[in-house]
């Protein structure tokens, strides 16, 4: 009977998961109602508890009726350089896609770097980083913090007229996760060979490294109406005593031959078969913004093309490392994957 109720537990927090990751942008704040607790908010919002309590300053899960909670950690720190104000988080954790959000006169010409990337793996760390126009009046330069990141904080410099100012965002450590083994099998491993993989990564590297101007304007959205299978950030290895790597994208179950939709506008920069991602399709949105779509089984777009957000862009399958059908979406930053969930229904992270 306890096994039946546990089921029940994890199909009933699977839907409410899914409610929200398909859902638009997450409420800024949330008022209590009678008979809510402070653990069903967490779950209802799919924010962990802890981090519930951090937001709000809370020592004790005891909430009151018509008290505010905040469930969303944006724009918590300020700056201020000369007539311009940058807003920030007050913490961030591994895989986080997060903005700088700048508001002001001369807040166009802020430049922004991130010297802390300089001491993890990322690509084209502290690049010098013009602000992208969100049409609120705002700008925002989107930062990314890196899995596997080994620093307590990121640092970031913001440089206006000749004048300098820091801003340090702690991060959060979140729980290691367990290493999960996926047992690939070695006819599969083995026909990777360093001339498919130098085509791949090529191909790959090539759209990271683009920075186009932002091409989109309105929330992103899921690729499929479907739930989250395996999450972004697990750590696996391939085969036993493998390295380790990282899970930069989100699978969502879905089956063979469903169509697969543009998160957003954007240009085709990837669109084939290859022996790893199987049938690719990467879009360009601009900014150093770039969505990844795996395991194909058709590709109906091809490189070149203008996509709109919503239009399709190839049809779900099993091919490339994969076992069964199921769409893995990627979203990256500069080149680096963050949680793809953080854009659906959002325009910026
Ligand atoms: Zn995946």
């Amino acid at each position: 009977m306890k096994k039946r109720i546990n089921s029940w537990t994890v199909l009933l927090m699977t839907l409410l998961l899914t409610g929200m990751a398909w859902s638009a942008e997450l409420p800024a704040s949330y008022t209590v109602q009678k008979g809510d607790t402070l653990n069903q908010i967490s779950r209802k919002f799919g924010i962990a508890l802890a981090e519930l309590k951090k937001l709000n300053n809370l020592s004790s899960d005891v909430v009151k009726i018509g008290q505010v909670l905040l469930l969303s950690r944006q724009t918590n720190q300020t700056l201020a350089l000369e007539g311009v104000k940058i807003f920030y988080p007050n913490t961030i954790k591994m895989g986080d896609a997060f903005s700088l959000r700048i508001w002001g006169k001369g807040a166009d010409t802020v430049q922004i770097r991130f010297p802390s990337e300089t001491a993890e793996d990322v690509r084209q760390p502290a690049e010098k980083l013009d602000s992208l126009e969100v049409g609120d009046g705002s700008f925002v330069v989107l930062g990314r913090v890196v899995l596997g990141a080994v620093s307590s904080e990121v640092r970031f410099t913001a440089t206006l007229n000749g004048n300098t100012l820091e801003g340090r965002i702690p991060m959060t450590r979140t729980a290691r996760s367990q290493v999960e083994l996926l047992n690939v099998p070695s006819s599969v491993i083995d026909g990777v060979t360093p001339a498919t993989q130098t085509r791949e990564n090529g191909a790959l590297e090539a759209a990271y490294a683009l920075r186009t101007p932002k091409a989109w304007n309105t929330p992103f959205m899921a690729p499929i109406k479907s739930f989250v299978t395996n999450p972004f950030g697990g750590a696996r290895r391939y085969q036993m005593g493998g390295k380790v790597n990282y899970h930069f994208g989100t699978d969502l179950k879905a089956a063979l031959g469903e169509a697969i939709y543009a998160t957003n506008a954007g240009k085709v920069v990837i669109a084939d078969f290859y022996q790893t991602r199987g049938g690719l399709v990467g879009i360009d949105h601009g900014g150093g913004v770039v969505s990844l779509y795996f395991h194909q089984s058709k590709i109906v777009v091809k490189v070149g093309d203008t996509v709109e957000k919503g239009q399709k862009i190839g049809e779900v399958g099993s091919t490339g490392y994969s076992t069964a059908p199921h769409l893995h979406w990627e979203m990256r930053i500069r080149g680096e994957g963050v949680d793809p969930w953080q854009w659906a229904g959002k325009q910026i992270p």
